[in-house]
C-alpha cells in the first residue's frame, strides 16, 4: 500500500545537515531507504535494503540511526497491533498524521487520512490544555476482501 504523501528525496539528509548532525556513508544509505519507502519497514528489512546501498552498515548502525531519528522527530515508530509479532516498524513523519489499519487476517496495512483526527487532536489540545507532540491511531479488524471470505 503507498503512503498517502510522498516528499522530496533527500529531506531526511537535508535535516542532518541543517541541525548539525554529522552524517556518515552508512547513515546516508539508511537515510535513503527511509526516504525512499513505500511500506512500513521494521529494523531488519530496513537493514538488508541499506545493506544494498552501503555493505557496511550493520545492525547496530541502524538501531543506533532509529534512535537518532526518533529523537529527532523524523520517524515515527509503530506496532501495527502485533499481526507480525512483536517487530515495530518505522515510517518517516509525514506533515499530517495519518490512521493505520491493520488487518488481523491477511496482515494488510491500510492507511487512512481523516479531518476528523486532525479535529480531534486540536479538541484535546483545546479542552485538556495539552499540547501534542505524537499521536498515533492504530485500528485492528477486518478489510474488505477478508471479511467477504469469512
Ligand atoms: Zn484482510
Ligand atoms: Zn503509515
Amino acid at each position: 500500500m503507498p503512503l498517502p504523501q510522498t516528499e522530496m528525496p533527500g529531506r531526511l539528509q537535508a535535516h542532518f545537515a541543517d541541525r548539525g548532525i554529522r552524517m556518515t556513508e552508512q547513515r546516508r544509505a539508511i537515510l535513503r531507504v527511509m526516504e525512499t519507502a513505500t511500506k512500513h519497514l521494521d529494523a531488519a528489512q530496513l537493514l538488508r535494503k541499506a545493506q544494498k546501498l552501503d555493505a557496511s552498515v550493520d545492525r547496530s548502525t541502524v538501531y543506533r540511526t532509529l534512535r537518532l531519528l526518533k529523537r529527532q522527530g523524523l520517524i515515527d515508530e509503530l506496532d501495527l497491533m502485533h499481526i507480525h509479532g512483536e517487530g515495530h516498524y518505522y515510517e518517516r513523519k509525514l506533515n499530517r498524521d495519518h490512521i493505520h489499519m491493520a488487518c488481523l487476517r491477511c496482515g494488510k496495512i491500510m492507511e487512512f487520512v481523516s479531518d476528523i483526527f486532525e479535529k480531534l487532536k486540536g479538541q484535546v489540545e483545546k479542552d485538556c490544555r495539552f499540547r501534542i507532540v505524537v499521536s498515533r491511531l492504530e485500528i485492528g479488524g477486518y478489510c474488505a476482501a477478508c471479511r467477504g471470505a469469512k
